[in-house]
């Protein structure tokens, strides 16, 4: 029939387009409360409607895993990692069984499946897994058969078939996990927030929304403090060139672009963010050799950051969470040690600073104008930190975020 030839075009575009596969996440905020689900659920309906092959990771409901984990402690004051696992790992499959069914009475199909059943394989290290291969078949299925794929983030099963969990903010590696698996370009990281900011906007009111930034600065941003999106999550979208798309579930708005660096994030503003942590740990170790005293601590698991030399004496920095796992080490390791808990750090980041020098100078006299002495200085070539004490941080990470004039438009790097 005539029409026909009228509808071959678009036909044609459709087809091209639906061979797209988009992943979604969406945080723990996102997935708070019943009617949250369900506008969830319309997100994604309306992707599919686009024609997209979607994949979604959800996190688990609000603060449900911290209640999981509190819960755990009430019974035992050391939970067995592998049971720990299986028990706040439930959280994400509990959001995905609930927007599955929401999903359907909007009239579209969709299935939900742990990270196990999405194939998530993992290595054995409870509570922190790294995702090892993703065997994606089942999800393949799924969207041949034209149904939208609900995947519980967070969590897999490792190679000697237990359960696993990623660490707290996991669900966003799982996300781009299956982004690079699946071969999708981009992948969407829906949260509280529109967008990745040039400083914690719970903290800085002034902060200004990033148009782009780099992996490298994310990566740097996210390992010094700014928990928008787990670490590993970027390391492995710089690894398989997978965008990321750092959005708001609550808004249509456009958010903030990760992915490589180019020129253009060079020349607009010297610094992108200032991050900041508020539980340090900073260690004191005398009477060992640096080779001894990391062996011991990497076998323990504890995830050591600063480290610094001073004639015999050794000193290094950890997170608060690993203090247990550290202590244990150094009392095994018979050596003379001492803690400070009272620090925090305060960071600032950006690409630009590989080409523009005095970023130190700047960073150390603004402190010193607001009477903050850094106990501790570490850089990289895009990042300068600063160990400060506790309770200087919120002042740090002002004063550092107005003499870098993040507050200013340049600052968000529009460009198209
Ligand atoms: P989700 O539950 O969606 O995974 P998270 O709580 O893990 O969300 O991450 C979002 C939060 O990250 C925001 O509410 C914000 O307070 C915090 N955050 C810290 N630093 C930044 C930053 N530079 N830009 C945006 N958000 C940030
Ligand atoms: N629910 C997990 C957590 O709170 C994972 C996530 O939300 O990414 O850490
Ligand atoms: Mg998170």
């Amino acid at each position: 029939m005539a029409t026909t030839e009228f509808e071959a075009l678009p036909a044609v575009e459709s087809a091209q387009r639906r061979l797209g596969t988009l992943v979604m996440k969406f945080g723990g905020t996102s997935v708070a409360d019943p009617g949250k689900i369900k506008d969830v659920a319309r997100r994604i309906v309306d992707a599919r409607g686009q024609g997209n092959r979607v994949v979604a990771v959800l996190s688990a409901m609000g603060d449900s895993t911290d209640d999981l984990v509190r819960l755990a402690y009430e019974i035992s004051p050391r939970p067995k990692p592998r049971e720990l696992d299986m028990l706040i790992s439930v959280g994400e499959r509990i959001s995905c069984a609930l927007a599955a069914m929401a999903i359907h009475d909007l009239g579209a199909e969709a299935i939900s499946l742990t990270g196990s059943q999405a194939g998530i394989v993992t290595d054995t290290v409870h509570g922190r897994a790294k995702i090892v291969d993703v065997r994606a078949r089942r999800i393949h299925e799924a969207l041949d058969q034209g149904r939208i794929v609900l995947v519980a983030g967070f969590q897999g099963v490792s190679t000697d078939y237990d359960i696993t969990t990623l660490g707290r903010g996991g669900s966003d590696t799982t996300a781009v996990a299956l982004a690079a698996a699946l071969g999708a370009e981009v992948c969407e990281i829906y949260t509280d927030v529109d967008g990745i900011y040039t400083a914690d906007p719970r903290l800085v009111p002034e902060a200004r929304k990033l148009h782009a930034v780099s992996y490298e600065e994310m990566l740097e941003l996210a390992a010094s403090g700014a928990k928008v999106l787990q670490v590993r999550s970027v390391e492995v979208a710089r690894n398989h060139s997978v965008k990321l798309h750092v959005r708001s579930t609550f808004s249509a708005a456009d958010g903030t672009w990760i992915r490589k660096e180019d020129e253009r994030m060079l020349e607009k503003a010297l610094i992108s963010g200032v991050s900041h942590t508020r539980d340090e740990m900073l260690y004191r170790v005398d009477g060992t050799t640096p080779a001894r005293l990391f062996a011991v601590l990497a076998n323990a698991g504890v995830n050591v950051d600063t480290i610094v030399r001073a004639g015999s004496e050794i000193l290094f920095s950890a997170p608060a969470e690993d203090r247990d796992a550290a202590s244990e080490a150094l009392d095994g390791l018979g050596v003379e040690w001492n803690a400070r808990d009272d620090l925090g750090t305060v960071s600032v980041i950006g690409a630009g600073m590989k080409s523009h020098p005095g970023v130190a100078a700047r960073a150390f006299e603004a402190l010193a104008g607001a009477g903050i002495e850094p106990d501790l200085v570490t850089t990289s070539p895009i990042k300068i930190s600063c160990h400060v004490r506790s309770e200087d941080v919120d002042r740090a990470v002002a004063e550092l975020h107005s003499a870098f004039e993040l507050d200013a438009p340049e600052a968000e790097r529009q460009h198209a």
